[in-house]
């Protein structure tokens, strides 16, 4: 009877078959949404989605009974969460971190390149919403916005509290007018953030994280070249949250035997006085 009732319970896979059915794009062969750690045949008490699988948010999960952790970034810092390299050198972090999984019966599970694929991009839409950005919106493309006219230093601090950000950081001259504004969360690299701020209707690059010798010296060499162009920089984190956010809402339509909920990702940094 017991055995019984432990053979009906949901596994873990059996939840990522069922995002792998619902999600409407076709499943990659080459992808980074693959299991990270534990068991993927444990039987799932509660779903857990998050931004990012940090020490902090598997703490947390544990404490709420989530066991299936579905997070949008790695786990082992690192794209392809190899921990070889961390493992040969005895790394403490890396296996502190392990070793709590394993003594909660942790499963993590990366959900990245098909929320993305998703039309419309899961992130995006649920950063859209967060910021309030619908009716400024392309129509035509997601990334692109016309906002009524107003400052650099305005539109950083509304921003900044609309998303909740500790230390968002600018690029530009605070008084510079502004109304065309592109939205790039995460990080897609220096030729992507590049080419959105090459274009005549885009001023003001919104973006996740980008290296400082590339796109920030780009933002800011071209904010000293006197041209109408600037960076406000959110951090990775607040960047892509609110899509994973978004995705507890998405996943609750078709997982409906344990809890379903988002554990938000604390941003890291703190700013000093
Ligand atoms: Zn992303």
């Amino acid at each position: 009877m017991a055995q019984d009732a432990a053979a009906n319970r949901l596994t873990a896979r059996q939840v990522i078959e069922r995002i792998q059915k619902h999600v409407g794009v076709p499943w990659r062969s080459q992808t980074v949404d693959t299991f990270k750690a534990g068991d993927p045949d444990t039987p799932v008490t509660g779903v857990a989605t998050t931004m990012m699988a940090t020490y902090d948010v598997l703490q947390r999960a544990a404490a709420a009974g989530d066991n299936l952790i579905i997070t949008h970034e790695p786990t082992f810092y690192g794209h392809l969460d190899e921990t070889a390299d961390l493992a040969k050198e005895n790394d403490a972090v890396l296996s502190a971190k392990q070793a709590f999984i394993a003594e909660h019966h942790l499963v993590v599970w990366r959900f990245h390149d098909h929320w993305h694929a998703r039309t419309p991009d899961g992130i995006q839409t649920g950063m859209i919403r967060a910021l309030g950005w619908e009716k400024f919106r392309n129509p035509s493309d997601d990334h692109l916005f016309v906002i009524p006219e107003t400052t650099l230093d305005q539109l950083a601090s509304s921003i900044k509290q609309r998303l909740g950000i500790r230390t968002l950081r600018v690029v530009g001259d605070p008084a510079m007018r502004v109304t065309k504004l592109a939205l790039n969360p995460g990080y897609p690299g220096f030729p992507s953030e590049r080419h959105m701020l090459q274009r005549d209707d885009v001023e003001v690059l919104v973006m996740g994280e980008g290296l400082e010798w590339e796109t920030i010296e780009y933002g800011a060499d071209a904010a000293a070249e006197g041209k109408h162009k600037a960076l406000v920089i959110l951090g990775h984190i607040p960047s892509e949250q609110a899509g994973m956010e978004d995705c507890a809402r998405w996943l609750k339509g078709f997982v409906n035997e344990v809890p379903v909920e988002f554990i938000a990702t604390a941003e890291p940094f703190w700013p000093a006085k």
